[in-house]
């Protein structure tokens, strides 16, 4: 019977739907006597799944990832994936979801050799990258060397010479994280490569704004829209080298639900809701946080732009003005006046592009801190700071106010991520990339 490790999160009835099992069965099986102390790391046998043994891992399934990929990579048969997983369809593994995998017991990891290439046959392949082709079949799990496609990923153990996983001698590598995309998330997208290149791309079909964080290694921070609709996610890669050799890929993605909440239903001024005045407006801001810089300022984490973070509200929570139904979502996050000043600072070092008032956002001030991050501080009393100026962490640019379309005085401060505004608490966990 196989084992699974309970994990963070887990209840026994979650992990019963995963496995498709009843939760009766669950607690039988392994003694439960109280069902809701489950401890993480507490070994849990899984009934109803016979031939499978080992320690069932949970996987997020990588770029490149297919159901062939991932019987040949963790050398499971492709029935046992499709029972632990309950797949209904091969075309069921989308990249960024998690699958349930039992634990390899081989010392060698096989790595994905090469692309089959159109006309070419294993053997010439096992050449190509200097393995035993009998035993290439053997790892791919085929009974003959006539058995493998024209396009397909061949796995080996032999040491890598060449291709990769993505087929091309350009590219070494291309990573997502985190996986899946989230709406509301800043997602990176890590590309290294053999030798210099021109790379382009989209992700939900917008376009990717790549630089080089060193040699021969591109990088693109792009944030998904709050409301995109989830599902699958097409990532688009295009590559060019000097010599004019080039590559492209492309792959869906699966785009989970951020779970925002709804609001409470705003009144607000009916002519803040004018779309003779809200287009103009949200029109000038999406042009000023268009540019990707090709600078980066920030080195560190954001810091809080107020001195007491009270939030009065959150990113992403869905909202509704005057009657309109839950079409908006909140752009930033807010803070209250918590702190006996009104002071607001820059979060992170940059280059102030805007600033002015506007009938909605009220004072406003953005910072440009480079690579296609921005900053955007609405409903102020008052601002510090002019259209130029270079501004480092902690410096001071304004006082919080209720200018605009508020209730009250706060500051509402927002984060772009390449054209797309994302959860600003997020810069101030991590540093990214
Ligand atoms: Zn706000």
């Amino acid at each position: 019977m196989p084992v699974y490790i309970v994990q963070s999160g887990d209840t026994i009835n979650t992990i019963a739907i995963r496995f498709g099992i009843s939760a009766q069965d669950l607690i039988a099986v392994n003694q439960i006597s109280n069902p809701d102390l489950l401890t993480i790391g507490t070994p849990l046998r899984i009934p109803g799944y016979e031939g499978i043994s080992g320690t069932l891992k949970l996987t997020v399934a990588p770029l490149g990832a297919t159901l062939r990929t991932i019987s040949r990579q963790y050398q499971v048969d492709e029935n046992t994936i499709v029972r632990l997983n309950q797949l209904t369809s091969p075309s069921q593994i989308y990249v960024g979801s998690t699958l349930i995998l039992p634990e390899k017991e081989q010392a060698v990891d096989p790595k994905p050799i090469a692309i089959l290439g159109e006309g070419e046959t294993s053997l010439e392949t096992a050449a190509r990258s200097y393995s035993n082709p009998w035993k290439l079949v053997l790892q791919n799990r085929k009974e003959s060397t006539a058995l493998f496609l024209s396009g397909e990923l061949i796995f080996s153990d032999a040491p890598q010479q060449s291709g990769g996983l993505f087929g091309s001698p350009l590219i070494q590598n291309i990573e997502i994280t985190p996986l899946p995309l989230r709406q509301g998330k800043t997602h990176l997208i890590r590309v290294l490569t053999s030798t210099p290149l021109n790379l382009s791309g989209t992700l939900n079909n917008l376009p990717l704004s790549f630089f080089q964080e060193a040699d021969n290694q591109y990088i693109a921070i792009q944030g998904i829209h709050a409301m995109a609709q989830p599902g699958l996610a097409l990532l688009t890669l295009q590559a060019q080298a000097d010599d004019q050799s080039s590559f492209a890929f492309e792959q869906p993605i699966l785009l989970e639900p951020g779970y925002y909440p709804q609001d409470v239903p705003l009144a607000v001024d009916p002519a803040t809701l004018d779309p003779a005045i809200t287009q103009p407006e949200d029109e000038l801001i999406r042009t000023i946080t268009k540019p990707a810089t090709p600078q980066r300022y920030w080195t560190e984490k954001f810091r809080v732009p107020v001195d007491e973070p009270c939030i009065r509200s959150w990113f992403g929570s869905r909202r509704s003005y005057n009657n309109s139904g839950y079409k908006y979502f909140h752009t930033g996050v807010d803070y209250g006046v918590c702190a006996n000043n009104l002071n607001i600072y820059a979060p992170a070092p940059g280059r102030v592009v805007y600033v002015g008032e506007l009938t909605v956002r009220g004072i406003s001030t953005i910072i440009d801190h480079g690579w296609g991050i921005y900053s955007g501080f609405w409903h102020q009393s008052s601002t510090k700071v002019n259209v130029g100026d270079f501004v480092e962490t902690g410096q001071i640019i304004g006082e919080i106010g209720g200018t605009g379309r508020a209730t009250g005085p706060h500051l509402h401060w927002e984060v772009w991520a390449n054209g797309v505004q994302v959860e600003p608490l997020d810069w101030l966990e991590k540093v990214y990339p």
